[in-house]
């Protein structure tokens, strides 16, 4: 079978370099060789771990969360129950166990997910079997009626582009080929890119512009502005683009973004001011560090009384994994998380 670096050289070779927003949707989602599209990375014996993968208390603090935003919208008789890119399903089983007994929730709710990858909509079709579920590969295609959205470490996979500044304009970071080898190199440069500003960046800087996220972001507020919901938002990342934060992960190891094409997570930060801009037909929270959400929806409560049934390596098991989401130095700042809701609304619980 043809690897998908050698298909990548081989494009660029007739057709020239390609830009990181290119290279990233390759890598990740090429129908037959890409990363989410050929395997199930996420857990301890994949790449990467997530939130939802370390423990149930994540899921249910968002469910329990979700839930409230809705009966303080007015418990609309129908709603869409949205996750974007869920992974192995962890985080909407979680949300669902943890609502199941808020009066109305279930009978209202649709469970609409968003995914791209087939191969990861079989899983999360296992692990969610006893629910209804429906599918759409882009949330352009999602039903009008309210929407409830989770989305956590989505952003981050979605492919941006890199621009350096130099004396005369921008050149953005491409990909091409150097004695058969992947390489990053600059394009020639241009004047203006829309929607960044020069005197923002000194000479040497370095922006990330992620479109895919503007406008993913813009549907979702568009869907809000007009049917009403909310929607949390949970990723890496920070208020702006802050230098170059293009990564590849394999096996929990930072390695070469372009030394394995296919076969390595690659992600980048999120701009959240960049989410928050393009979400403007709603209303905006303020940005909150995961380990503080959590604790304001009552994580460490929920955590001693689970304990108290827990001995032994479980107990301790289930005392790391509260740690991990809630350290600052572990997930608990570097993680961070904003909602959007319908104007005129109260913000989600943890979010004032
Ligand atoms: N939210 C999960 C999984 C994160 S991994 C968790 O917290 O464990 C990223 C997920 O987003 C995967 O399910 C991947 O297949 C999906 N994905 C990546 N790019 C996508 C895109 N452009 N559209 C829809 N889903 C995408």
């Amino acid at each position: 079978m043809t690897a998908l670096s050698d298909l990548i050289s081989r494009q660029i070779t007739r057709f020239g370099p390609i830009n990181i927003a290119e290279y990233m949707t390759l890598c990740l989602l090429h129908p037959t060789l890409g990363y989410y599209t050929t395997r199930d990375p996420i857990g301890a014996k994949g790449d990467f771990v997530t939130a939802p993968e370390i423990s149930q208390m994540f899921g249910e603090m968002l469910g329990l969360a979700l839930a409230q935003t809705w009966q303080d919208q007015g418990a609309p008789s129908r709603f869409l129950l949205t996750e974007l890119g869920p992974g192995r399903g962890s985080l909407m089983a979680d949300i669902l166990r943890a609502t199941r007994n808020v009066t109305g929730f279930w009978d209202a709710a649709e469970i609409w997910l968003v995914e791209a990858s087939p191969r990861f909509q079989a899983i999360q079709q296992q692990s969610l079997a006893p629910y209804r579920v429906s599918f759409v590969g882009d949330v352009s295609d999602l039903p009008a009626a309210p929407l409830f959205l989770v989305a956590n470490e989505f952003f981050d996979a979605l492919p941006i582009r890199q621009f350096i500044r130099d004396q005369e304009g921008w050149c953005e970071q491409m990909v091409g080929l150097d004695a058969g080898k992947l390489v990053f190199g600059l394009a020639a440069p241009i004047p203006d890119v829309t929607g960044m500003s020069k005197t923002l960046v000194p000479i040497g800087g370095i922006v990330e512009t992620c479109l895919a996220a503007q406008s993913i972001m813009g549907e979702i507020s568009a869907a809000i502005a007009c049917n009403g919901g909310a929607a949390i938002v949970i990723d890496y990342g920070d208020w702006g683009s802050h230098g170059d934060t293009f990564q590849a992960v394999q096996n929990h190891q930072k390695t070469d973004p372009l030394g394995a094409p296919g076969h390595a997570d690659l992600t980048a930060h999120v701009d959240f001011l960049a989410l928050a801009a393009a979400a403007s037909g709603s209303s905006a929270s303020k940005l909150v560090e995961q380990g503080v959400l959590l604790e304001r929806l009552g994580i460490t409560e929920r955590a001693r009384m689970l304990a108290t049934k827990l001995q032994g390596r479980a107990l301790e098991n289930h005392i790391a994994a509260h740690r991990r989401l809630v350290h600052p130095d572990e997930m608990g700042a570097l993680f961070k998380a904003i909602a959007f809701h319908a104007n005129n609304t109260p913000p989600p619980p943890g979010f004032d």
